[in-house]
């Protein structure tokens, strides 16, 4: 394929990740010979034409990564839907020679591109039978090659586990939720909040699952009951007398009944106040949704989709067919554009025919797990033991250091669990506190409120069971009855777990099903892609980075930042690709003089040329010898005065923090497959000893025969690590390479 220049757009509402997805395509088309043009306010752009069409250079979108919305415009272009507009875009594309188009946007954006590729070499003829273009013109430009990336903060398309746009939306709302929920506990009242989502209601659910709200309306999934407000009513009344101090209930702006009848905050608030005989207040989130900062997946997905927009146009793989890039389990896909516009669109069909079952069947089994858990955890109580059903014993416990969504997977594992009918103990302070007996019942309240918060109520302990430990251990197992084990933590839990398992000849107390959920800022466990907690921490550092970023344009300063991981580089790459760093050091890559050298010279040929900031993140144990005190010594004296060198070692609060939503939804979900996994195992009369983790977007129980096989014990991390592959996406975006012609704007 020769295209040679392109074009790359903005189009519907805005969504926050936009830019750092055009900041991917100007530098990596760039960085692979393209020349980028930005089209300046969508499809009106391009219909206008003139200087909405402009080259786009290297420096034009530096520093744009942590801005929200899109730095060329977007619009919505009644003209554009019709070929006379259509055909001034050509006019307009052919003027500039660009013959392929990324465009970032909705369903009806991509469309738009969709119906414009199609129609390109008739929009063509026409305009040589007009005399606009020559027919050489036309020969030169056979072919319009369209790429899409879907930005749209609702998470309605299909094909892609998310869109652009959509974690940071869930991001506002669980902190405008969080926030409301102090001030009406405060009161002890009731608060509808709406949220956006005309015809999707992931933003509505997640943000619900992720607050720990009483309940949820979206369009998808319209209330059982023909009497819903009465029923509503007598939930929320049940939850106070429980002793609940707060009731929120999240509504999707597309919500309807059962009829098809809009339920609107306005109908929703009547009802409950009729209903609970008080006032009720409500809360319209609105534009606040679309806007601020991109959270750290929205600027990585953002990268890493537009990234791959180039290589796909490059590749020839756009050639026949228009493309959207999505992402399915931290892989790039491509999907063709017409089927993923056709799967919204039948979902948009169905529930106007309120075929709301169809609907929820293509939204897919993720949407419809989480729909029924929030069901189960937002009962007033819970449902009573069956009779004649089992009642099982199942303790919970933490282990290694906090990490933020603890919490809300105890909440989960205890509410599910008693929902089913059995006994969940808590164990305090981790193995330690199991070898003491430190072993308690919880109840369904005992949990009220633990979906927000960050740290571990429970505590935890990085203390990993030995000798007498064990027999203690076992003991305690034998005391309580406990038949099943869920350990939620990080490299400590593991170990620990894995220690029980090798002991089990030597204490029969062992032999029952345990399986560890994945919880450390390190991301660094065997069996499983991303832990929880992980995405946390990696929001933390982005957002301090950004302020430090800020703090340091007015001088040539050069930042060293230390983020956590120990051996495991995962925040340091991650969080470098969120801020735009120019350098990453990670242990996997290691560091070398010749490396830190080669580094220094390239930040004295930078800061010579006037650039102001460098940023380098680096992992804490990058390397220890040359740690990061050495580092800025080394660029300080070396750096003759050109720059100051400054260290920032961001410490443990990467470890606090309320949870993230994406944390949040995972421990729910997690906990919740944990459950089930300790349920089917006693039921059967098993007992594997098992991790549980997201490979390639597919949940996973590892046994624990393969514990050690699956780990570098060394180094503290797995042997297999997905993220490795980004290095070189982030390589291509930091620094120009020679290629790139230093300014072509
Ligand atoms: P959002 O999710 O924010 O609604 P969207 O991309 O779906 O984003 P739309 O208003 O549907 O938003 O479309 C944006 C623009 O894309 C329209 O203003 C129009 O210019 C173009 N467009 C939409 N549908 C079509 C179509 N069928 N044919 C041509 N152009 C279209």
């Amino acid at each position: 394929m020769a295209v040679k220049r392109i074009g790359v757009l903005t189009s519907g509402g805005d969504a926050s990740g936009m830019n750092a997805a055009l900041r991917a395509i100007v530098r990596t088309g760039l960085d692979r010979g393209l020349e980028v043009y930005g089209i300046y306010e969508g499809y009106r752009g391009l219909i206008d034409g003139g200087d909405k069409i402009r080259p786009l250079g290297w420096s034009d979108v530096g520093g744009i990564i942590q801005r929200g919305g899109t730095i060329i415009g977007s619009a919505r272009s009644e003209e554009f839907r019709a070929r006379e507009g259509r055909l001034k875009a050509a006019r307009n594309m052919l003027a500039c020679g660009i013959d392929g188009l990324v465009v970032i946007g909705g369903d009806g954006s991509l469309t738009g591109a969709d119906t414009f590729r199609r129609e390109w070499s008739d929009l063509l003829a026409t305009l040589v039978a007009d005399g606009a273009i020559t027919p050489e013109a036309a020969r030169n430009h056979p072919a319009l090659t369209v790429v899409g990336l879907v930005g749209s903060i609702d998470n309605d398309a299909a094909g892609t586990d998310m869109t652009i746009g959509a974690d940071t939306a869930l991001h506002r709302i669980t902190e405008a939720i969080d926030a409301i929920s102090s001030t009406a506990s405060s009161h002890r009242r009731t608060f509808i909040v709406e949220v956006m989502g005309r015809h999707c209601g992931y933003l509505a659910l997640m943000g619900a699952i992720a607050t720990g709200a009483d309940a949820v309306f979206i369009p998808e999934h319209p209330p059982e009951s023909d009497d819903w407000e009465g029923a509503l009513a007598s939930q929320l009344k049940a939850g106070h007398d429980a002793g609940r101090r707060d009731s929120i209930v999240v509504l999707a702006e597309g919500a309807t009944d059962r009829q098809g009848g809009p339920i609107t905050t306005e109908r929703l608030k009547a009802a409950l106040t009729r209903g609970l005989g008080e006032e009720v207040r409500a809360t319209v989130l609105g534009h606040m949704q679309r806007g601020g900062s991109p959270s750290a997946f929205d600027r990585n997905l953002g990268t890493t989709m537009g990234y791959a927009a180039i290589e796909a146009l490059l590749s020839g793989a756009a050639d026949t067919q228009s493309l959207v890039m999505g992402i399915r389990g931290n892989r790039v896909v491509h999907i063709p554009l017409d089927e993923c516009v056709a799967a919204s669109r039948t979902i948009n069909e169905l529930l106007t025919a309120r075929d709301y079952e169809g609907a929820m069947r293509l939204r897919g089994a993720s949407l419809n797990d989480a729909q029924r858990t929030m069901t189960t955890l937002s009962r007033a109580l819970p449902h009573p033991p069956q009779p004649g059903k089992r009642r099982i014993r199942l303790a919970v416990l933490h282990a290694g250091a906090p990490a933020p969504g603890m919490n809300t997977a105890v909440r989960a594992a205890v509410r599910l669990g008693i929902d089913d009918g059995h006994v969940v103990l808590g164990v305090r302070r981790g193995f330690i506190g199991l070898a003491g007996g430190d072993v308690f019942e919880m109840d369904w309240m005992s949990v009220n409120g633990w979906a927000p918060m960050g740290g571990a109520e429970l505590g935890t302990s990085r203390d990993v069971p030995e000798g007498r430990d064990l027999y203690a251990i076992a003991r305690t197992i034998e005391q309580h009855a406990i038949e099943g084990l869920l350990v939620i933590g990080g490299w400590e839990a593991y170990e620990g777990a894995h220690r029980l398992f090798e002991e089990r000849k030597n204490y029969p107390a062992f032999e029952i099903p345990i399986v560890c959920l994945p919880a450390t800022i390190d991301n660094n466990l065997p069996g499983t892609e991303l832990s929880i907690g992980a995405d946390t921490a990696l929001n933390s550092i982005v957002s301090v980075v950004d302020k430090i970023k800020q703090s340091a344009v007015a001088e040539q300063r050069c930042y060293v930042v230390e983020v956590m991981g120990r051996r495991c580089g995962y925040l340091a790459l991650m969080s470098g690709l969120a801020t735009g760093a120019e350098r990453v050091y990670t242990h996997e890559e290691g560091v070398t003089l010749k490396s830190l050298e080669a580094d220094l010279d390239v930040l004295v040929k930078g800061f010579t040329q006037g650039k102001r900031l460098g940023l380098l993140i680096r992992n804490e144990e990058a390397n220890t010898v040359y740690d990061t005190r050495f580092m800025c010594a080394l660029f300080e004296e070396e750096g003759g005065g050109l720059f100051d060198v400054r260290q920032s070692i961001l410490g443990h609060l990467q470890q606090g923090g309320d949870p993230s939503p994406f944390d949040r939804i995972q421990a729910t979900r997690l906990a919740r497959l944990c459950l089930r996994f300790l349920e089917d195992q006693i039921a059967q009369g098993t007992a594997p000893a098992s991790f549980i983790g997201m490979v390639s977007g597919k949940v996973e129980f590892s046994p624990f025969e393969d514990y050690t096989r699956m780990i570098d014990a060394e180094h503290r991390r797995p042997n297999a690590q997905w993220w490795l592959g980004l290095r070189s996406v982030n390589e291509a975006l930091a620094r120009p390479s020679p290629r790139v012609p230093r300014q072509t704007a």
